[in-house]
C-alpha cells in the first residue's frame, strides 16, 4: 500500500512538473525553438509602468483582457515608476517562463541587459505605448502618433487665443513630460512645431524664458513637480501679467498647474485660468474640463493600442508578421521598430460626450 501511494505520488509530481512547464511554455529541450512556437495556453508578461495613472491601469486591464480572448495567460506587473524595480520584475517574469513580453518602460534606457536576457530566451518584445531604446531586441512597438499629439494641443491654443486672426501678444508657458520617456521629445517637438512661428513673431511670449526642452521637463510626470515649477514661474514672471496659456503634456501636470493657478488667484472674472492642455482624457481631467477649468485633453483609446499590441505578440508567436502602418519615425538608436500608430483626438467641453460618453470610454454617470 505505502509503495503504491508512493508510486502514485511520483506519477502526479511527474505529472504536475510537466504541467507547469508546459504552462511556462518551456518543453524538455529547455525553451520553445523560435517565436513562432507552440503559443497555445502560454503566458504573456505585462510590464507596465504605473498604478499612480488611471490610463496605465486600463492598459493592464485591457491587454489582459484581450490576451485571455486569445487563450493566453497573463502575468500583469507595475513598476511603480521605478526603474530597478521594473527591470527585476522583468528578469522575474522570464524566469518563469513567458513567451511573450509586453513592455511600457519607465526609463526607456534601463531595459537593454535585461531585454538581452529576454533574446536568448527568445522571447518577443513589443514596447507598448513609449519606445524602449538603445537594443535590437524590441521587436515592434505600438503607440499612438505621438508627435500629432503634441500638434493637437499647440493647435488648440492657437485656435483658442485666436492667433491666426492675428490677436496677441499672449504670455504663455511651456510644460513637457519625463526626459527618460521616449515620447516627451514627440510630444514637445509637435507642439513646438506649431508654437514656434508664433514665438517667433512675438505673438507668443514665453515669460519665463524656459523654452527649451531640457529646462522644461517634469520627472515621472508628477503633478507636484509641476505644481512646484508653476509656482516658481508665477512668482518670478507674472507678478503684475497674466499667463494666457499653459502647454501641458499630460492631465496630471495639467492638474497640478492649476493647483498653482487657483492658488494665485486664477479662475474669477477678473482673472480667468488660462488655456491649459492635457493628454490621456482622465476622469478627473474630464470632470475638470466639464468644470471649466483644464480646457482640453487629448484622448487615446486605450483598449485599441492593447488590442494592436496583444494582436502583435499573437501574431509573432503564431509567425505571422503583425501589421504595421509606421516603419520610418521611430528610430530606437540600434534599429527603426515597426509600429503602429493609432490616432488620437482632441477633446474639450464641445465634444467629450460625442467622443468619450457616445464611444463608451466613459458612462455619463462617470462624469457627475
Ligand atoms: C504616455 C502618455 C502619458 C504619459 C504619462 C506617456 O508615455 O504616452 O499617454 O500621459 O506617459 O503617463
Amino acid at each position: 500500500m505505502r509503495n503504491r501511494r508512493a508510486a502514485l505520488a511520483a506519477v502526479a509530481s511527474a505529472a504536475s512538473l510537466a504541467l507547469t512547464l508546459s504552462a511556462c511554455g518551456q518543453n524538455s529541450e529547455g525553451g520553445s525553438k523560435d517565436k513562432g512556437g507552440d503559443a497555445k495556453g502560454a503566458t504573456i508578461g505585462i510590464a507596465m509602468p504605473t498604478k499612480s495613472s488611471e490610463r496605465w491601469i486600463a492598459d493592464g486591464k485591457n491587454v489582459v483582457k484581450d490576451l485571455e480572448a486569445k487563450g493566453y495567460k497573463t502575468k500583469l506587473v507595475y513598476g511603480e515608476d521605478d526603474p530597478d524595480q521594473q527591470v527585476s520584475q522583468i528578469e522575474n517574469l522570464i524566469t518563469q517562463g513567458v513567451k511573450g513580453l509586453i513592455v511600457a518602460a519607465i526609463d526607456n534606457k534601463s531595459l537593454n541587459n535585461v531585454l538581452q536576457e529576454a533574446a536568448e530566451a527568445k522571447i518577443p518584445v513589443i514596447a507598448y505605448d513609449r519606445l524602449i531604446l538603445g537594443t535590437g531586441n524590441v521587436d515592434y512597438y505600438a503607440s499612438f502618433d505621438n508627435t500629432k499629439v503634441g500638434e493637437l494641443q499647440a493647435s488648440y491654443i492657437v485656435d483658442k487665443l485666436g492667433l491666426k486672426n492675428g490677436k496677441g501678444p499672449f504670455n504663455i508657458e511651456l510644460f513637457a513630460g519625463s526626459n527618460d520617456d521616449n515620447n516627451t521629445k514627440y510630444f514637445f517637438n509637435g507642439a513646438m512645431s506649431v508654437l514656434k512661428p508664433y514665438i517667433d513673431s512675438k505673438k507668443l511670449v514665453v515669460r519665463s524664458g524656459q523654452t527649451e526642452l531640457t529646462k522644461v521637463t517634469t520627472l515621472r510626470w508628477d503633478g507636484a513637480t509641476a505644481q512646484k515649477r508653476m509656482d516658481d514661474i508665477l512668482t518670478s514672471s507674472y507678478k503684475s501679467r497674466r499667463v494666457d496659456a499653459v502647454l501641458s503634456p499630460y492631465d496630471g501636470i495639467s492638474i497640478g498647474i492649476l493647483s498653482s493657478l487657483k492658488s494665485d488667484g486664477y479662475g474669477s472674472k477678473s482673472k480667468p485660468l488660462p488655456v491649459v492642455t492635457g493628454q490621456d482624457a482622465e476622469l478627473a481631467s474630464v470632470k475638470s474640463i466639464i468644470a471649466g477649468e483644464q480646457t482640453q485633453t487629448v484622448y487615446k483609446d486605450t483598449r485599441k493600442l492593447a488590442d494592436v499590441a496583444s494582436t502583435m505578440v499573437d501574431d509573432v508567436l503564431h509567425g505571422k508578421k503583425p501589421e504595421v502602418n509606421d516603419t520610418k519615425t521611430y528610430d530606437n538608436g540600434s534599429k527603426v521598430v515597426p509600429s503602429y500608430l493609432l490616432q488620437p483626438v482632441s477633446v474639450d467641453r464641445t465634444n467629450y460626450e460625442d467622443v468619450l460618453v457616445k464611444g463608451g470610454y466613459y458612462t455619463a454617470a462617470e462624469l457627475k
